[in-house]
């Protein structure tokens, strides 16, 4: 297999779900949002960060986060999301790939993101390695319908393109 030329792009995508249990702050993409509810999970369950390292590790190629973080490893219980999202960022970083720019969609009833959304952007781009600019996070209800609706949950999509640098 030959190696891809320089500047070759590629893209990929991540989902991911936890579940809300009672009492805040509510933790997505890194930042403590205030909320009466926070996701459970066997690391710190932000789902954001969950949903980007699959999308950046599924655009290079370099497998997925259970691989990287098993969830019956007692290592990774309670463990700091954004630390998994740089982890996956350094071995596209060592494989010649650096991200060129994310796209997350959150979906959940509340509470609503928009006052948050520069601050997991940041907080985004400075794990990614890449401009505030290159760090899209959006926020939308699922119109009350499903378990989102039924607030349960709530669930992340994301995409991310990867360049290859070197
Ligand atoms: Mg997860």
């Amino acid at each position: 297999m030959n190696p891809p030329p320089h500047g070759t792009v590629r893209i990929g995508i991540g989902y991911d779900s936890h579940r809300f249990a009672e009492g805040g702050p509510l933790l997505l993409g890194g930042v403590a949002i205030p909320s009466d509810v926070h996701l459970t999970g066997h690391s710190d369950a932000d789902a954001v960060c969950h949903a980007l390292t699959d999308a950046v590790l599924g655009a290079a190629g370099l497998g997925d986060i259970g691989e990287l973080f098993p969830d019956t490893d007692a290592a990774n219980v309670g463990r700091d999301s954004i630390q998994m999202l740089e982890t996956a960022v350094a071995r596209l970083t060592r494989a010649g790939w650096r991200v060129g720019n994310v796209d997350v969609t959150v979906i959940c009833e509340r509470p609503k993101l928009g006052p948050h959304r520069p601050a997991i952007r940041a907080r985004l781009a400075a794990a990614l390695g890449t401009d505030v600019g290159a760090v899209s996070v959006k926020g939308k209800t699922n119109e009350g319908m499903g378990w989102i609706g039924a607030r349960e949950g709530l669930a992340v999509m994301a995409v991310a393109t990867i360049v290859l640098a070197s």
